[in-house]
């Protein structure tokens, strides 16, 4: 089985000389699809970093990065845009909804931005709603939506169509923590639909939702753990410098 999503050896460096910074080292990873992946580490450790390379919006310094087994060095720009339209997703914690589209306008979009017809486009919309619990709401306005509920469509339009990564930054920081799990066990659901996933959060307890737990310090991956126990071992791990 091809890994949807793997790092090999990546660096990045952000400046030069004495503001040198060292934000990714020679990171390994690799996830397959129906994986969901919880990255934890200390601020400045290179948590987003890791996360917007993933999703190519930034190019490593050194190393690959291979999308669905294909090398993203290796791709055109336009073909690499591509690439980021179509095979990944992307929920960020402040949902990053357009507020004049509905719920369903929303979801539907980034098809539309990539050529599918309206009407098509709205239905695989509306089915993508209707999997997330969200049918009844699809004609309502992202303001007339709880936080939860546009947490959800932010996922929804983060795995429709034909994606294969899906790439999520504190999805939950903010929501209250019932609403969090919640989110969480539909987070995961989806990533056993056969997407992998990979979140960033500073949150033990919503980590240990993940399949694996990886932790990052001063831009190096420093352990890959199974989710332990309990939630306080992570806590000791994060940490316990
Ligand atoms: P985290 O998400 O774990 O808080 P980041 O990936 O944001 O960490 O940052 C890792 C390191 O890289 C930090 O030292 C940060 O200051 C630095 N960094 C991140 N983005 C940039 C940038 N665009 N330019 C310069 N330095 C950056």
């Amino acid at each position: 089985m091809t890994a949807r999503l793997e790092l090999r050896q990546v660096t990045k460096v952000y400046g030069s000389g004495p503001t040198e910074v060292r934000a990714l080292e020679q990171a390994d990873l690799v996830v397959e699809g129906g994986e969901l992946v919880a990255i934890m580490g200390p601020s400045g450790s290179g948590k987003s970093t890791l996360l917007t390379i993933a999703g190519s919006l930034e190019q490593a310094t050194s190393g690959q990065v291979l999308v669905a087994g294909t090398d993203l060095s290796r791709m055109s720009g336009n073909d690499r845009a591509r690439m980021r339209r179509r095979a990944i997703g992307y929920v960020f914690q402040d949902f990053n909804l357009l507020a004049g589209l509905t719920a369903a306008e929303n979801v539907a979009l980034p098809l539309e931005l990539d050529g599918v017809r309206a009407r098509a486009a709205r239905g695989i919309a509306l089915r993508a709603l209707e999997e997330l619990g969200l049918s009844a709401r699809a004609g309502r306005y992202p303001d007339e939506l709880s936080g939860g509920e546009r947490q959800r469509v932010a996922i929804a339009r983060a795995v429709v169509g034909d994606r294969q990564l899906l790439l999520a930054d504190e999805p939950t920081g903010a929501l209250d923590s019932a609403t969090g799990e919640a989110v969480m066990r539909l987070l995961r659901a989806t990533c056993q639909g056969g997407i992998a996933g990979v979140m960033v959060t500073h949150d033990a307890q919503l980590a240990s939702w993940a399949d694996r737990v990886v932790f990052l310090r001063d831009g190096r991956i420093v352990d890959q753990t199974m989710p332990p126990a309990g939630p306080e071992s992570l806590l000791t791990a994060e940490t316990g410098r």
